[in-house]
């Protein structure tokens, strides 16, 4: 056997089980198939400043080991808690459908609309017949409240666009219990030199092999060998795979045997979302101090959210945050096309004084062959469990990631978490995030 565990996969759910690993005394290799760690943290400088291409909040810091370890790795953080589609509690921009800025009075009462629907919501969801959809529930909750015209819709978008950006998922096919898990415990915060900073932590001493693509994973008796696209192969004791449950679905490794059923039929009802972010960098800012600015009605199908992120760069850069159908859509789209649109969106709001963009970014999970899409989510049908069963052990090969973590799923800390699951089943003990700060000795 060359190694003790192969984790495959130098995303922070594989890296923080390696660590763990290592630091528990095992022979580990890490094999990633980009030239890059961090998987789906990923912070570009393209633009000039840091910018995060993939995650940028810690979804809560109250109890987050994530947020214990920025101070052990010394990893800045800026107080951002408008990281999980809130519509209030810091400035937020309303724009109606005509583009123009909504009074403070009606801002206000549309507020307070979204606060009744959601109340409505608990009992509805509460008491929703599996399989139900989000979409369903939102209406049932609406017709309880006997609202109807341009105030139903307002809120159905908002709706739909929550699902859109936290599941990544049109509402039509979120399962009504989609957004159960998302509570945000204490102050989002987010990172001027960027999420891969945890990354690269992680890695310190970690033996980890880059542009190594696994193809299979094979278990036969005492050991399973993991065999790569050009032709290597690692053999272990045991393997965690962290590959994005997208890649997983499409089948690009393989397993033999198969995984348990269990394991197999779970990763068949989860769905994975689409979550992309278009960069726009200015000669100067032309926008307000509000943190984020939203955009209703037609116009804002797809460009309803754009966040000031000179807050965190302090340079003049807007993110527009894009998911479910708008982002499939927008990835199919040229650069040029892309950026017009969003100016276009930009100048309904605040004039045609608005300038080209100096700079651009754009991401395209879905299409980016390692993740194939942004984050799992409960498509309508599957249970809260099977994020759970995905992580269910098959003999000797385990499966680890956001994706098997019910409890928060489509988070950073939720990867971390399943990693240390995932090691501490080896281990045979639990172990516990902040031992990650220790130094591996190699
Ligand atoms: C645009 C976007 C915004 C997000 N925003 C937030 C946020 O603000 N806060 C938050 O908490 N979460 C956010 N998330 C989700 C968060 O990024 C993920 O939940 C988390 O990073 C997943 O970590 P992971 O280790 O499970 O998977 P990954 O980071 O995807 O790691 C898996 C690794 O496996 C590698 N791999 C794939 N196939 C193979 C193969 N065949 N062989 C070898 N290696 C392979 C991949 O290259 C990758 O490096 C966001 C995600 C996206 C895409």
């Amino acid at each position: 056997m060359d190694v003790d565990v192969v984790v495959v996969g130098a995303g922070v759910a594989g890296l923080a089980a390696a660590r763990a690993l290592a630091l528990g005394g095992q022979r580990v290799v890490v094999l990633e198939a980009r030239d890059r760690i961090g998987g789906r943290t990923w912070t570009d400088s393209e633009l000039g400043v840091p910018v995060d291409l993939g995650a940028s909040w810690i979804h809560g810091i109250d109890g987050n080991p994530l947020w214990s370890l920025a101070s052990s790795f010394g990893i800045e953080t800026v107080e951002f808690t408008v990281g999980s589609f809130q519509f209030d509690g810091r400035p937020i921009a309303w724009h109606g459908p005509s583009g123009a800025r909504l009074s403070p009075a009606a801002a206000a009462a549309f507020v307070a609309d979204l606060h009744t629907v959601d109340a409505a919501l608990l009992d509805v969801v509460a008491a929703a017949p599996p399989p139900a959809t989000h979409a369903v529930a939102v209406d049932t909750a609406l017709r309880t409240l006997r609202w109807e015209g341009d105030r139903a819709a307002r809120v159905r978008e908002y709706a739909a666009h929550r699902s859109e950006d936290l599941c990544g998922a049109p509402i039509t096919l979120l399962d009504a219990h989609g957004l159960d898990d998302e509570h945000v415990a204490g102050d989002e915060v987010v990172f001027p030199g960027g999420y891969a900073q945890y990354a690269h932590a992680l890695a310190s001493g970690l033996d980890v092999r880059t542009s190594a693509v696994v193809r299979t994973v094979t278990s036969s008796g005492s050991s399973v060998t993991v065999e790569l696209t050009d032709g290597s192969s690692v053999s272990a004791a045991h393997v965690v795979v962290t590959a994005p449950l997208g890649v997983l679905q499409a089948g690009a490794i393989t397993f033999e045997p198969p995984l348990d059923p269990e394991v197999v039929d779970a990763m068949g009802r989860l769905g994975m979302g689409v979550y992309d972010k278009v960069f726009l960098r200015f000669p100067e800012r032309f926008w307000g101090d509000d943190w984020v600015v939203r955009q209703q009605g037609s116009a804002g199908v797809d460009w309803h959210s754009w966040y000031d992120m000179s807050r965190v760069t302090g340079e003049p850069v807007l993110a527009a945050l894009v998911g479910g159908a708008g982002a499939r859509r927008i990835e199919t789209l040229p650069d040029a096309l892309v950026v017009d649109e969003a100016v276009t969106a930009l100048r309904r709001m605040f004039g045609s004084a608005v300038p080209e963009p100096d700079a651009v970014r754009i991401t395209r999970w879905a299409a980016d062959p390692f993740a194939r899409g942004s984050y799992s989510y409960l498509h309508v049908g599957a249970s809260p469990d099977d994020h759970d069963r995905l992580g269910t052990p098959s003999g000797r090969v385990q499966l680890a990631g956001e994706a098997t973590w019910g409890d928060d799923p489509a988070t950073v800390h939720g990867a971390l978490r399943s990693g240390l699951r995932a090691a501490g089943r080896l281990l045979g003990t639990e172990v516990d995030a902040d031992s990650l700060a220790a130094p591996v000795d190699r």
